[in-house]
């Protein structure tokens, strides 16, 4: 059994529908999707201990199974600089997280790599009752928000259908470069679309997968926050 199925049969068995972020980026690693550097720590000293070895500068996350929207319970820390900035984030994500939501189950705190900024990109799948695992992309932002700019194509992908979904954008020339905005790895985000849809068929218990935002680079791309929801 590969270690996706087992994420998902302990959560299935633990009656949990949403995996915590470690479990969505797990499985996303096991299915060639590139993610943030990662370690889940349970107290403070594991915090620096792994931002020391991961390299600054640090995220760090909520990982609870009761917080499904991180940043709204001011539980997100990013770009801290030094082992003192860690140690202290470590304790007031903690704090804020028990004001927003005081009965939260807390598991740990997740330090992760900080992914320099770059155009984002957004990666969805949703099991629909009547077509079954469907894909979406888009840019991430007001892209999707508000300009509603973004592609479905039911599973499993051909190459085709992945390089189609990102040309067939209103935004797509701002993915090959334009003015301020250098070019970003297509090929990349080609094999990240079928990856996506290999993960959803071999894993058919998934109900929702959201990566967002993925970071796209001139080389290469990098998911910073990923979400599974199971049936
Ligand atoms: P949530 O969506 O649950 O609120 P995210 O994990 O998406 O939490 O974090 C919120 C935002 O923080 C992201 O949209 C991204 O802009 C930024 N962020 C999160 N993790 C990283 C990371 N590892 N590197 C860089 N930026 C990050
Ligand atoms: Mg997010």
């Amino acid at each position: 059994m590969n270690q996706s199925t087992k994420i998902i049969k302990q959560a299935i068995k633990e009656g949990r529908k949403a995996l915590l972020e470690p479990e969505a980026k797990a499985i996303c690693r096991e299915y060639g999707l590139p993610t943030t550097k990662f370690n889940l720590a349970f107290n403070e000293k594991e915090a620096t201990k792994y931002a020391d070895e991961i390299g600054y500068p640090i995220v760090l996350k909520i990982v609870s199974p009761d917080i499904i929207h991180k940043s709204d319970a001011g539980g997100v820390l990013v770009n801290l600089k030094s082992p003192n900035e860690v140690l202290n984030g470590y304790n007031k994500i903690l704090e804020n997280v028990k004001k927003y939501d005081s009965n939260a189950k807390i598991v740990g705190v997740l330090v992760q790599e900080m992914a320099p900024s770059s155009t984002e990109v957004i990666i969805g799948a949703i099991k629909d009752p009547q077509f079954g695992q469907t894909i979406m992309f888009g840019l991430g932002g007001i892209f999707v928000e508000i300009l509603k700019d973004v592609s479905f194509r039911i599973a499993p992908l051909t190459e085709d259908d992945a390089k189609e979904m990102i040309t067939q954008l209103k935004a797509y020339p701002l993915l090959k470069g334009f003015r301020n905005t250098p070019p970003v790895d297509i090929n990349e985000l080609i094999g990240i679309l079928l990856n996506t849809s290999r993960l959803v068929m071999e894993n058919p218990e998934i109900k929702e997968l959201d990566l967002n935002p993925i970071l796209a680079y001139e080389k290469g791309a990098k998911t910073v926050d990923a979400r599974i929801i199971l049936e």
